[in-house]
Parts: structure tokens; sequence; C-alpha cells
């Protein structure tokens, strides 16, 4: 088998004891990598009903056939598990060393299962592999942790690793590389602590085995020079993602005191012209020549790397128009484990239960001091920061008083920043994003800006679902990252070549789709399944402030988003995914995806619809 290494590598903490196994051909053709095998892994592996902090959980590490292959942006994992946030499928990805050498070191993926007895770092040398004492390390930040294990092992190996957060299992912890790097935002990082595991440090030297190595060296090659010759690039090795904050003040997009507005004062003040004038220099992932990490000093004299997301959710969301400020309480993120995301907005909602005396804690919008201090006492769960440990869902069900209208989530995973007061397709994106309120599946929103914000039609769903199946489905298989592809146009057509290259094998789109959808169906069974009867298109629907609260600033004063149009589309979009007015895949859909075993096991939690189709099992599938 060519690209693919054709191994996995389990490792038992409970027993210190690690398997590498084999798996077949027909996983690599029909699932390809990243969050296709660890969906497959977790559908295969994990009981239904299995306690996500429990050591039955299982923690997969997954690269693709094109990682670590040194071709554009290819240096990424994806990390997964069965959410403790959300209690549905969760995963993240993450620009690390450690995708490379995992590779290197002859696995596709790591499965972690079991509990250490003792906090403990898993070290992995090519095929060597020792359960290392982590009690020195344990309560220390992420930072430090990384910083000890690359003066104990080799200055590059493959570190992730786990702050405080994680180790006290907040639920949107996360994992951590490389001062900044981080995911697994639906709580991976408390399912690492879960098992007492502080870090794994994996070193590989081997070389990846690939069909055309030389036709391969070429290709990378021409990749990099075209990402550098491509139009947009200058602006974004100035910027990245920043520039994006701009232009959702105009659009009237930006998150805004959880949520309420869509338009911030100072938004200007943390835009990325403001960045600029800080900016010290960039920081990416291993085998990027497009580093969208800006850093910058923090109010400390600490580096910190900013990006849209963080700022804005450590920003216009709750209250801070100050980029030293945001980069401090950036910095404290990534140190402690915590995802800036769902931390910005834990805290936003924090601020305004404050603000409207639901809470006795005192908790002002953009003021530092108390801000610190309320996100120590989430990683460390004191407080009423133990309460907004568990998510913002858990949290507006303790303070009650109508707080789940504002309580900003899907499924249990807060919203990422973007407003969708007046952005129904981008709403519908959150709404039905494989982890929950994450815009990685489909950032549609600067498409739907152009198209025209108040439409409901299928234009906007069919759209919506190609855009899942490209961003969502194939490049968090291959795991590579969608920035050249997205931000800058570097066109589709190169990850066939770099697939053909790697594997001997010429993927069409069609077939890339079919992959994709089959992934992305998967995942949707596994939800379904950990739901049973508690499942519910309900489950689908984006948070109830879009909907019943007015924006009140901004040229969009007055809009809001109009539920029964938003069911509408909804409805629209599972008809044409195959699935039931529910959102459930019906049997054929599963069945037509080469999915009848999964269809039957998913059968006896819940009843599922069928409808003729022809058939085309995986063995049919005309790979060549
Ligand atoms: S563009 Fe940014 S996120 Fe993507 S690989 Fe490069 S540094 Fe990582």
């Amino acid at each position: 088998m060519f690209g693919w290494t054709g191994v996995f590598l389990k490792i038992d903490l409970s027993k210190s004891q690690t398997i590498a196994e084999q798996y077949d051909q027909t996983l690599a053709l029909n699932f390809l990598g990243g969050r296709g095998f660890a969906i497959k892994i977790l559908w295969d592996r994990l009981k239904q009903g299995t306690d996500p902090l429990s050591p039955e959980n299982k923690l997969v590490f997954a690269t693709g056939p094109l990682t670590a292959v040194g071709l554009p942006n290819s240096g990424k994992l994806v990390v997964a598990s069965k959410s403790p946030l959300t209690g549905g499928y969760g995963d993240g990805n993450i620009g690390t060393l450690a995708a490379v050498h995992i590779r290197k070191a002859g696995y596709d993926a790591l499965i972690v299962e079991g509990k250490a007895e003792k906090p403990v770092i898993v070290h992995i040398n090519d095929k060597d592999c020792e359960f290392v004492d982590a009690k020195d390390l344990w309560g220390s930040s992420s930072f430090e942790t990384e910083k000890w294990l690359r003066k104990k092992y080799a200055r590059n190996a493959g570190i992730v690793s786990i702050g405080p957060a994680g180790e006290n299992q907040v639920k949107f912890a996360n994992v951590v590389s490389q001062e900044g790097r981080a995911g697994g935002r639906p709580g991976m990082g408390a399912v690492m602590g879960s098992k007492n595991l502080k870090a794994i440090v994996i070193e590989g030297t081997s070389q990846i085995s690939l069909a055309n190595p030389d036709g391969m060296r070429k290709l990378a090659a021409d990749g990099y020079r075209e990402v550098l010759a491509k139009p947009l690039y200058p602006f974004w090795k100035r910027q990245g993602t920043m520039s994006t904050i701009e232009w959702s003040q105009e659009n009237s997009a930006l998150p805004t005191l959880n949520y309420r507005e869509a338009v911030f004062d100072k938004a200007d003040e943390i835009g990325g012209f403001s960045m600029e004038k800080i900016k010290i220099s960039n920081r990416g992932c291993p085998q990027c020549n497009m580093t969208c990490g800006n850093v910058v000093k923090d109010t400390e004299g600490r580096d910190s790397e900013l990006d849209y997301e963080n700022v804005v959710m450590l920003g216009s969301n709750i209250g801070f128009g100050d980029l030293a400020q945001i980069a401090t309480l950036n910095r404290m993120a990534d140190e402690l484990g915590l995802d800036s995301i769902s931390l910005g907005n834990v805290v936003g909602f924090a601020m305004e239960a404050s603000e409207k005396g639901l809470i006795a804690e005192k908790i002002r919008w953009g003021h530092f001091e108390e801000t610190k201090d309320l996100i120590n006492d989430i990683a460390y769960r004191r407080g009423f920061g133990a309460v907004l440990a568990e998510g913002v869902r858990a949290s507006s069900k303790i303070v009650g008083k109508g707080s789940s209208d504002w309580a900003m989530h899907v499924k249990g995973l807060e919203v990422s920043a973007y407003d969708c007061h007046a952005a129904p397709s981008m709403a519908l994106a959150y709404g039905t994003s494989s982890i929950g309120a994450h815009h990685k599946d489909a950032w549609v929103i600067t498409w739907e800006m152009k198209i025209g914000r108040e439409n409901y039609d299928s234009v906007k769903v069919d759209h919506l679902i190609e855009t899942q199946l490209i961003r969502g489905g194939l490049f968090e298989a291959l795991t590579v990252c969608r920035f050249p592809y997205n931000s800058l146009g570097f066109e589709l057509e190169w990850y066939q070549k770099y697939l053909k290259a790697a594997t001997g094998i010429e993927f069409s789109l069609n077939q890339l789709n079919e992959i994709s959808d089959r992934i992305l169906n998967l995942i949707r069974a596994f939800w379904v399944r950990e739901f049973k009867e508690k499942w519910d298109s309900e489950l689908d629907v984006p948070p109830l402030r879009w909907f019943k609260e007015p924006l009140t600033e901004g040229p969009l004063k007055g809009e809001m988003l109009d539920m029964e149009k938003y069911k509408g589309m909804l409805r629209s979009y599972y008809d044409k995914k195959g699935w039931n007015e529910s959102g459930v895949p019906k049997q054929s859909t599963l069945e037509r995806l080469g999915l009848g075993e999964e269809a039957k096991q998913l059968k006896a939690y819940v009843k599922l619809e069928t409808e003729p189709f022809v058939s085309t099992t995986l063995q049919n599938t005309p790979f060549p």
C-alpha cells in the first residue's frame, strides 16, 4: 500500500502496553484518513453510551495519506473522541510536528484507551514505546510541559500535551502543541486528562512510502510556488485571518457582548490593521508557507499568537478593545489548555448573567482583572468557574431564568466567532456541523453576503452541502489545512494530483465527494446512536437569541432570523442529504454509501426509514 502506512498504534494506558495493528486497505479507500479514520474507529470500537471521561472512551490522533509528505500545509492531524462537552462526536485539527512524526514512526493513527494509574507521558520512538512518570509535570502549563519535554527528548520531536484545564477535565479543554497550536474544542483535552495522560512525545525516522516519490517532490515544490504566486498571498502573510474582523464589522457579523450585537465600537482597535502595528512575527504549522499565526506581545511582554477567532471571542464578544489585553487572555487560554472560542463564549455568558443580576458574582464586560481571575477559576474549577467549566449549555441549566435563550451553542458546543442574526446560511452551517456550532465544516458566510443574506432558499442549502463535503469531509480526512484552498484559491485539483502521487490512485472529485459524504453520514449516525430516542431535529437549531432578540445597533438594526424559514431550510437540507424529517440518515442513504453494516447496528437504537436505491457496495466502488 502506498501513501498509507497501513498501521494504527493502539496505546493501552491501563496495561502500559502498545499494539501495532495492521488495517485493511478497504478502510483507507473508503475513509481516506484523519476524520474518516477517527469516526470509523470510534463507531466500531466504542459502545453506545460510553462515559466520555471513563477509561472506555478512546482518543484518536489520526493523520491522512498526505500528512508529512512535504507538500503545502500538510503538517496536521485530527484529534477525536466521544465528547464530554456534547455527548456526541468531537474532534479538532492541530498543526503539529506530532503529525509528521506519527507518520515517520510508521503509523497512520494513534488510538489511546484505558487510564493510567498515575500521570504519564507516552514516549514513542519509531517502534519503541515507553510510559514515563509525569508526576513532576502534572499541574504545569502546556508551554512549560513542552519546554521541559524538548530538553529531555529531541528538539524537533512531535509533542502534544494538556494544561491544567485538561487535567481538571474542563469540558472544553483542548490539546496543545508548539505554544499556541491547539485543537479538539469539544473537550479532547479533558478526555486526555481523564486518562492521566499529560503528553505524547513521538519521534519517527522512516520515510513514507509513496507511489511516485519523484513526481511528489516536483508537485510539492510546484504547489509551494503556486501558493506564493497567489495574488492574495502577500496580504494573507500580513494579517492571516485577522482581516476578517473589519469585514465582520462592515457586514454586521462580529459577535459583540455575548452575540447580543453584531457591531463593536472598538472594532478598528482590534482589527487586522491595528494588529499589524504591534505584530512581531509570523508563526505556523509544520510544512506551511502561509504561517497565519500573528505573534504579538501581551501586557506582560510574552508572545501570544492572534487570529480572527481568538481575538473576537476574547475581544468584542466580552467587551475588550485592547489587543495587548486580548493577547494576555489568549496566552492564558493556551497555557491552561482551554479552547479560546468556548472560553470567550462562556465568559460572555457569565458577564451577561452578572449584568442581569442572575448570579452573585461580579464579572463586568471588558474588565481585565475580573476576566483573568475568572479564566483561572474555570481552569481550576473554583467558584462560579466550576459551573462554567461544564460549558455554556450546562451553565445555563444551572443559572436558569431564561438564560438558555442566550446560551450560545449548538448541541452543547459553543458557537464560534460569527454572529448570525442576519445570516441564515451560516446559521444552518452551525446547526448541522459535525461537532456542534463550529465554522470549520462550512464557512459560508462571505459567500452568503454576496448572494443576499435575506434569502432562505435551496441554492443556499446546495452550497452548504457542497462546502461541508469539501471542508468538513475532504480536508479533514486528508488532514491538510483548508486555508490555501479557501483563502487563496489553491485549486482542489492539486489534491487529486497529490493523492495520485502518494497512493497511485486516481480519485475523481465524485469519488472524493462520496468518501466525504460517507464520513459525514457516519458522524451523524454516531450522534443519533448516542442520543437514541432523545435525538430530535431541534438539536440542529441554533441559539434562540438569533430568532427572538433583534439587533439593536448598526446598519442591520431590527434584523433577526425567522424560525419558520430556518426550519424550511433545515427540512430541505435533510431531504437533499437523504435523511428523515428528524435528521436521521435513511437506511437507503447509509447503504448507498456502503454503510449497510452500520445501518443495521443503528437500527438497534432508532427506527430507520428507507426508500428504493441502487446498491453500490464498497467492493464495487470503482477504485482502480
Ligand atoms: S495556514 Fe495557518 S492553520 Fe493553515 S497550516 Fe498554515 S499556519 Fe497552520
